[in-house]
């Protein structure tokens, strides 16, 4: 039987493994919800959050699949932009256990759903135009319903032996550069707001992520600190251990949380389950914080 648990469950095991950043099909995951949640048991995590793109769509099949033992923290990476520098930069943050019915971001998560088939069909023409045979309809039917996202054009690239790999796809050639579209996301600091206002807790995920683009400058954190962020994802395998090291210390001198999570995206990625991991006193300080929604766990 599922049950909601209050908001200091045990965490089981004398060396608990806490993942709070990982994808499904419900976004740009290979792996379904329940199929999410069955995998982190068997890697023997104690916690995982679901943290799709843009969505919340996720949540309830990885509740009815959820193993025993395993207790599901629900959440959802948000696009987000800071619009206060030329050119914007582009920023993901991670919001736990919010309120998946909070209006007005239910209202945002579907604009930028939509902005994301938007994108997707554009660099789709735009592939197209150059001869490249890549199909929109077929790469919308095989995401499913899901967010759209770039790895969904990688896997038709590799499908149609051009690239090797979803990260080959991701080089300035194709998606990296050559064939990129802006999408319109959600301004950070709005984003910060409507989280909070939702009862969520705000994460910034992979702050220091550069192969992916320009990262933000610390003075920036340091504002979404004071508008409500709550914490940042130092362990990420996009950080290198020297960029652990400085947003540990950033975290540390903005009294920030510091987790620590795989992204894991099924085999749309190659880092595994449970690969970085965060502490039970960041995992509490976050569950404590939030009033969205309670974590899930399955009697066993
Ligand atoms: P999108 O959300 O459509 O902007 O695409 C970004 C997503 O693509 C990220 O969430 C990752 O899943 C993936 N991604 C971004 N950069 C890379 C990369 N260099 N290699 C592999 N996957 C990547
Ligand atoms: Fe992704
Ligand atoms: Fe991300
Ligand atoms: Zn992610």
């Amino acid at each position: 039987m599922t049950s909601s648990v209050p908001p200091f469950p045990p965490v089981p095991g004398p060396d608990p493994r806490i993942d709070l950043h990982a994808h499904s099909t419900a976004s740009d995951g290979t792996l379904s919800p329940a199929e999410l949640v069955r995998a982190a048991a068997r890697a023997g995590l104690d916690v995982v959050a679901i943290t799709d793109h843009d969505t919340t769509a996720g949540w309830a099949p990885a509740a009815t699949a959820l193993p025993p033992g395993l207790t599901l923290l629900r959440g959802a990476e948000l696009s987000c932009r800071w619009y206060g520098t030329q050119p914007s930069i582009a920023l993901h943050l991670l919001a736990y256990l919010f309120d998946p019915e909070s209006p007005e971001l239910v209202g945002e998560l579907a604009r930028i759903r939509l902005a994301r088939e938007i994108r997707a069909e554009r660099i789709v023409e735009s592939l197209r135009a150059d001869g490249i045979d890549v199909d929109w309809s077929d790469i919308q039917a095989r995401a499913a319903g899901g967010t759209v996202g770039r790895p969904h054009i990688a896997q038709a690239l590799i499908r149609a032996g051009l690239v090797g790999s979803t990260s080959e796809a991701f080089e300035p050639r194709w998606l990296g550069w050559r064939y990129r579209a802006p999408k319109e996301d959600l301004d950070v600091f709005h984003a910060i707001r409507l989280v909070r206002e939702a009862g969520g807790v705000p994460v910034f995920a992979h702050p220091r992520a550069s192969r992916r683009g320009p990262v933000v400058p610390d003075a920036l954190i340091a504002e979404m600190a004071a508008a409500g962020l709550f914490g940042l994802e130092a362990d990420h395998e996009d950080h290198s251990p020297d960029e652990r090291a400085q947003v540990r210390r950033l975290a540390a001198e903005l009294g920030l949380v510091v987790t620590g999570s795989s992204d894991f995206h099924g085999e749309h990625k190659t880092v595994r389950l449970g690969a970085f991991t965060t502490s039970v006193s960041a995992y509490e300080r976050i569950v404590a914080e939030a009033s969205g929604v309670p974590l899930i766990s399955v009697a066993g």
